[in-house]
Formats: C-alpha cells, sequence, structure tokens
C-alpha cells in the first residue's frame, strides 16, 4: 500500500471505529448548537503539496466557534506586531475553562489569546480600515486560511448574540482592568460574528495545513501570514489550544491543536500536515469526543507526537 493510500485507509477505518460512539453532550449555551446533527462525523487531512484526504462528513457546514481563534491571532500579530499584541494579551496557559471570568494577575491581561478573554482582545486588536471594517477584514482571512470565500450562518450569530452575556461581561472586565489602545466591549460583538462564520472540516483542514505550512495555504499557494507569525500560532495552540486540557493533550497527542463549542478540531503537523475532525457531541472540556479519541489514535499509529524521536 503507498503512503497515501494508507493516510485514507485510516482515516475511513477511525470513522468505522468511532462513528457509532454516542458519548458527550451538544453544546447548549447557545441555543442554535443544540440542533447540531450529532451523528455527523467527519475527518480531514490535508498535506503540504495540497492533496485531500478525507472520511464520513467533511463537507456538513458547521460554525467555526473557538477554532478561529488561532487564526485572528494570526491576523493581529500581522497587522500589529508580536510586541504589541503581547502588550495587551499573555501567552501562558491559563489552567482554567476557555469562558472563565479571569485575567492574569498582575498585569490585568487575559491569560492567551485561545480562552474568550483573549480572544475577545485580539479581535479588538484588529483595526478597521478606511476601505474594510474589522469584521470584514477577519471574513477576507478566514477565507484566505479555507481557501475560498466564507460566509457567516446568520441564525447562529443571532442566538449567541441574544445570549452572550457572560463575553460582554468577560468586555468589560477587560476594559476595567486598565488603559487599552482599542475598545472590547465593542468588538465583543465581533466576536461573536467570527464564531458564526461557516466552515467545513475539509475547510479546517485547509486552514490547519496553511498554519503547518509557514502560513501558506498549500491548496492555494497564498501566502496568508508570515511564517514568523504561523510559528508563534502553532506555539499557542500547542501550550493553550485545548483550554484546561492542554497539557495532557500535548502530552498524550502531541500536536498544536484549537478545538470549538460546535465540534470542529483541529491539529498541525509542523512542515507535514493540517488535520481537522468535525462530531458535535462534546467532552465536558468542550471538545469534540470522537475528535479527540480520532487525533488520539492518529498520532499514535503514525508516530505525530512532535517530542517523539522515531
Ligand atoms: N462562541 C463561543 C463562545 O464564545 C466559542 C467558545 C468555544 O468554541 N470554545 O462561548
Amino acid at each position: 500500500m503507498n503512503a497515501a493510500d494508507a493516510v485514507t485507509d485510516a482515516l475511513c477505518e477511525l470513522h468505522t471505529r468511532f462513528a457509532g460512539l454516542r458519548d458527550g453532550r451538544l453544546a447548549d449555551y447557545i441555543p442554535q448548537l443544540a440542533l447540531a446533527d450529532p451523528d455527523a462525523f467527519g475527518l480531514a487531512l490535508i498535506s503540504m503539496d495540497g492533496h485531500r484526504y478525507s472520511a464520513g462528513d467533511v463537507e456538513v457546514p458547521f460554525t467555526v466557534q473557538s477554532v478561529s481563534k488561532p487564526f485572528v491571532y494570526a491576523l493581529s500579530l500581522s497587522v500589529v506586531g508580536l510586541d504589541e499584541v503581547g502588550r495587551w494579551v499573555g501567552a501562558e496557559p491559563s489552567g482554567e475553562a476557555f469562558n472563565a471570568i479571569s485575567l492574569e494577575p498582575g498585569t490585568g491581561r487575559p491569560a492567551n489569546a485561545m480562552v474568550n478573554a483573549g480572544a475577545i482582545l485580539t479581535t479588538a486588536l484588529v483595526p478597521d480600515t478606511r476601505h474594510a471594517p474589522r469584521f470584514d477584514r477577519i471574513l477576507d482571512y478566514l477565507s484566505r486560511f479555507a481557501g475560498r470565500q466564507l460566509d457567516v450562518d446568520e441564525q447562529v450569530y443571532a442566538s449567541e448574540a441574544l445570549t452572550g452575556d457572560r463575553n460582554r461581561a468577560l468586555a468589560y472586565l477587560i476594559r476595567s482592568a486598565g488603559p487599552l489602545p482599542v475598545d472590547p466591549v465593542a468588538a465583543v460583538e465581533t466576536y461573536f460574528r467570527q464564531c458564526a462564520v461557516r466552515v467545513t472540516a475539509l475547510d479546517l483542514a485547509t486552514m490547519a495545513a496553511t498554519l503547518a505550512n509557514g502560513g501558506v495555504n498549500p491548496v492555494t499557494g497564498d501566502a496568508v501570514v508570515p511564517e514568523p507569525v504561523a510559528a508563534h500560532v502553532l506555539a499557542v495552540m500547542a501550550t493553550c489550544g485545548m483550554y484546561d486540557a492542554s497539557g495532557d493533550w500535548l502530552l498524550r497527542v502531541g500536536l498544536p491543536a484549537k478545538s470549538g463549542v460546535s465540534g470542529g478540531l483541529i491539529a498541525a503537523g509542523p512542515a507535514r500536515f493540517g488535520l481537522a475532525t468535525y462530531s458535535p457531541l462534546l467532552n465536558p472540556a468542550g471538545t469534540s469526543v470522537r475528535g479527540h479519541l480520532a487525533l488520539g489514535a492518529l498520532s499514535e499509529r503514525f508516530g505525530l507526537h512532535l517530542m517523539h524521536n522515531p
């Protein structure tokens, strides 16, 4: 069997192995997310030569939610620079849930750009330009990472905007903590819209592959962000991408990753591949149960752990 067939075979085998598993719960604090099909399950991998491998529901649309965070972080790093972003958002694992109402003691910054507090501030750091308001720039970047024009699921957006007071509270907390060059309270509504951008597992795998490929989309050839930015984002995904389960994830799976409450999950093998899964049944940390198991099994099977010495 050649290497390409081995990848497709592995994805199909994992799909078969975990498709029947019904553990976990649909997110329901954003009411529209509770309407997802609990049986949906897809796995996709994009290689650095842009080849697509997939199994299951890889073209089913769902909202990107927190998987948007590393990409908007990449945008703010590209526009504002690492040092300036770092003045306002930390790069330390928080050891807390994604929606924790907390800031770093001492600095008053959000701990990192992967938790909600840091993501709201990261979004706020993307400035409007004369030609493009902040959200249009974000949508354009997410689309370039995915290699196609993405759009917004207006129903999910409206649902989160109606119920998003915890994130609004976080925005006010951030603003109260000290002088900022931007207004997180205004930006939290943009953050809701960014979370409601519609993607598929194939899109997310392409987005992850773009980070793995030094910021160049391996399918379209588009240089979306500079290589150092891609490396910085992968570093923060490795330490903080899975929130309070980040240490255990790095220990066992060994890849930079990011989860989202609609059931998307990405992982990146630097200079090797981008991976994504979609399955909306979540564990208590807000990570897809089937996705977590499938990526863990894939890492073990192909020795993908970054600390591994083959
Ligand atoms: N939009 C969601 C929120 O802010 C995203 C959370 C997530 O995917 N972990 O609550």
